[in-house]
């Protein structure tokens, strides 16, 4: 009886994970953010491509059964998902790297992926891409086609090799310093004191928050569009004006949010000793 509980709680949280956020899977329109940046991502799991002269990079890939949406959105803007040269990520977690295996397979892009996460990509484990790594990155790399550079920076905690990618776009005369955050969130579950697997996962949280308080930003963006509230963003884009996404304001108060509830957390599993993200 015992192991049917398990069981049936594990298809339950299974259940729960594979629904996730309907947003996740709402294909939407592609649509420029600035200079040679576009979002091509769904309505939460953003992916994003740079256009250059000797082809594009893409960041992210979503989940799976989501390149299909991805590859419409380049396709509508007018670009070819074939002149996908080079593909990055945010980090190794499904909703944003699963694909990956497929884009890599049906273009023949160069994967590019920070070392820590590296084993989690090239993984054939249920839900990791099993992709090749052709380059491994480490922090404060760039990666360079066409005149555009990004910049790798290592922003671990959320995952051991979780990556936050900046560059630099031009638009109307000025240049705009992009970041792109890798995560900064603690899921539930997450243990911060005592975690066998990954000993160092607190001090990790805080060096994260130290590198991206000090990264200047003013195209504010990130792994899921609702770190940077892209929905209400894009209602703004059309209704005309001065471009949204340009909001060095969000981004400071949002990684000072953040910071406060990870350090509220790890102040708390202080107290318990044992207990997980989410537990009381
Ligand atoms: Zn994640």
């Amino acid at each position: 009886m015992i192991r049917r509980g398990l069981f049936s709680l594990i298809a339950f949280a299974a259940t729960l994970f594979a629904q996730g956020n309907p947003d996740w899977h709402r294909a939407i329109p592609g649509f420029k953010i600035a200079g040679n940046l576009y979002y091509v991502g769904t309505a939460d799991l953003a992916v994003y491509l740079i256009v250059t002269p000797e082809g594009n990079i893409l960041i992210n890939s979503d989940f799976k059964e989501d390149v299909p949406a991805v590859r419409a959105a380049i396709e509508k803007l007018g670009f070819k998902y074939s002149d996908t040269k080079i593909l990055l990520i945010s980090h190794a977690h499904g909703d944003h790297d699963e694909g990956i295996g497929v884009i890599q397979k049906d273009t023949g892009a160069r994967l590019m992926v920070m070392d820590a996460d590296v084993p989690q990509e090239e993984s054939t484990a249920r839900g990791r891409p099993g992709a090749k790594v052709d380059r491994v990155l480490h922090d404060g790399d760039t990666v360079e086609l066409g005149g555009s550079k990004l910049t790798a920076r290592l922003t671990p905690g959320h995952t051991k090799g979780c990556t936050t990618w900046t560059m630099q776009v031009q638009e109307g005369g000025r240049t705009l310093n992009a970041v792109i955050i890798g995560s900064p969130n603690v899921n539930n579950g997450y243990i911060l004191v005592g975690n066998k697997d990954y000993p160092q996962i607190a001090e990790d949280y805080v060096k994260t928050f130290r590198v991206l308080k000090a990264l200047p930003c003013d195209l504010f963006l990130g792994a899921h569009g609702a770190y940077f509230g892209m929905l209400a963003k894009l209602e703004q884009i059309k209704a005309g004006g001065l471009n949204p996404f340009i909001d060095s304001a969000g981004y400071r108060a949002y990684v000072s949010e953040r910071e406060d509830t990870f350090r509220k957390e790890w102040a708390r599993e202080k107290q318990n000793p044992g207990s997980r993200m989410g537990e009381k």
